[in-house]
């Protein structure tokens, strides 16, 4: 059987690599030079099945209302000049109630806790290495507004058996002993120590050659301008340059792009690209910079170490599919970043921009289309890495017709229907 992967990021590469290990004759096309060189790029390096929360949450409306008016909020709206983004964030306000929340965080759980249990067996698998960290994460508070109110979130992690620990504001540094310089700015915080880090972009690319390995071949520099169909059938792809691909299955994971190339098959995907950025720094000073990720839970801003270097990243903002770079943008992440770890080379970092594959109810598109022979692995918005391996294993599952491990129900295209 041969397989066309659409999109070489984090996700199509995990689909190629489990394709192949069943067997499967793969084929990634890609339009950049090399595999996560778009929103895989350069997220902040959390693998975090414990904080697997959409981010349409009750109360999120009146939140994402005052944020509007603040200097260094998590959220902002340009308008992009089309309906779709009006349409798209009524459809995400629609899931800010008690029960919609719960059903989608069930199902962005389950494919997260499966996606990590994926990920561990890779690792014993193949051996990947990609600056990777077992040591948990840690979402810091810096008001006691936000203590009072994680009674909710710890009910939610007891009830998905989730292992955690709430820190007071002194048991912090034996956790992260660089923010015993940061302490008076903080009131405690939430660990969940069985989370995990470590750079998406360095495991795509490992992933990748791995993958080669199994016999996939990545088709780089290559733009996929159009897709044929026939009786509800993909016929072919179209590159830029006028050629023809063909296979018997296709797999669309085009990140933030997946809803604009399914619109020319009528496809509906809810998939917003919303804009996040990250600052990785070289780390000049080990005491202060952190062990693991901590996140701070008054900017949305995660920190992450990797070997030598920190990853700051957060911030969303519904603007299109810009990507520019402000540098207000830049200084909200030095700030939030010096107040709780200053050993980093801040004049040498890296600003970085990418768009989140988002829809409205924080679950991806995992499975079958309308098209017999057309698999949709998208929208896995603010938990691609988290969710890239279980995502993988799922789409080879369903097309080689394999038992899934976990259910399916909630995760196809089909639930907007
Ligand atoms: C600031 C920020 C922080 C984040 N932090 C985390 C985190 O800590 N943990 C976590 O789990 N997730 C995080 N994420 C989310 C995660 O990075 C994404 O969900 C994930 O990278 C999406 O992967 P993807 O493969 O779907 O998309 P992409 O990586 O964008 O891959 C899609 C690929 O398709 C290709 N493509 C598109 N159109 C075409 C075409 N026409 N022809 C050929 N190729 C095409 C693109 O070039 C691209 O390589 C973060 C994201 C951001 C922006």
């Amino acid at each position: 059987m041969k397989v066309l992967v659409l999109g070489g990021g984090v996700i199509g590469t995990t689909t190629a690599y489990y394709l192949a290990k069943q067997g499967v004759e793969v084929t990634v096309v890609e339009r950049q030079h090399n595999v996560a060189e778009e929103t895989s790029f350069g997220n902040a390096g959390q693998i975090s099945p414990g904080y697997s929360t959409p981010w349409a949450a009750p109360g999120i409306p009146l939140k994402a209302a005052k944020w509007l008016l603040e200097k260094h909020a998590p959220f902002a709206v340009r308008p992009d000049g089309s309906l779709w983004q009006l349409q798209w964030a009524m459809q995400m306000f629609a899931n800010c109630n008690a029960d919609r929340y719960s059903i989608n965080k069930e199902r962005m759980m389950r494919v997260a806790e499966y996606s990590r249990d994926c990920l561990q067996q890779l690792r014993k698998d193949t051996n990947i290495s990609y600056e990777h960290r077992e040591r948990g994460t840690l979402q810091l508070f810096r008001k006691q507004a936000q203590m009072d109110v994680v009674g909710r979130d710890i009910e939610v992690l007891k009830e998905c058996g989730v292992d955690y620990q709430l820190l007071n504001r002194d048991e912090l540094p034996t956790i992260e002993p660089a923010l015993i310089h940061a302490k008076d700015k903080l009131v405690g915080g939430l660990r969940l120590p069985n989370d995990e880090t470590g750079d998406c972009n360095i495991f795509t690319k490992s992933l990748a050659k791995i993958a080669e390995g199994l016999g996939v071949k990545f088709l780089f520099n290559t733009t996929i301008a159009d897709i044929e169909h026939q009786n509800n059938a993909i016929t072919g792809i179209i590159t830029a340059d006028g050629e023809r691909l063909v296979a018997d299955n296709y797999v669309l994971a085009f990140g933030s792009y997946s809803r604009p190339f399914a619109e020319k098959l009528q496809l509906k995907l809810p998939v917003y690209p919303v804009k996040g950025y990250s600052l990785t720094v070289p780390i000049i000073d080990e005491s202060l910079a952190p062990v693991s990720t901590v996140l701070d839970e008054t900017f949305k801003i995660a920190i992450t170490r990797f070997d030598n270097r920190i990853r700051v990243g957060g911030m969303a903002e519904l603007s299109g599919f810009n990507t520019d770079l402000p540098v207000a943008r830049r200084e909200t992440l030095q700030m939030v970043s010096q107040e709780l770890f200053g050993g980093g080379d801040f004049a040498n970092a890296r600003f970085w921009t990418g768009l989140r594959p988002m829809t409205p109810d924080g679950t991806p598109i995992i499975g079958e289309s309308r098209f017999a022979n057309l698999y949709i692995n998208t929208g896995h918005g603010t938990l691609g890495w988290t969710m890239a391996c279980g995502s993988g294993q799922l789409i080879a599952d369903i097309i080689t017709h394999t038992p899934t491990q976990i259910s399916l129900e909630g995760l196809s295209a089909a639930r907007y229907n």
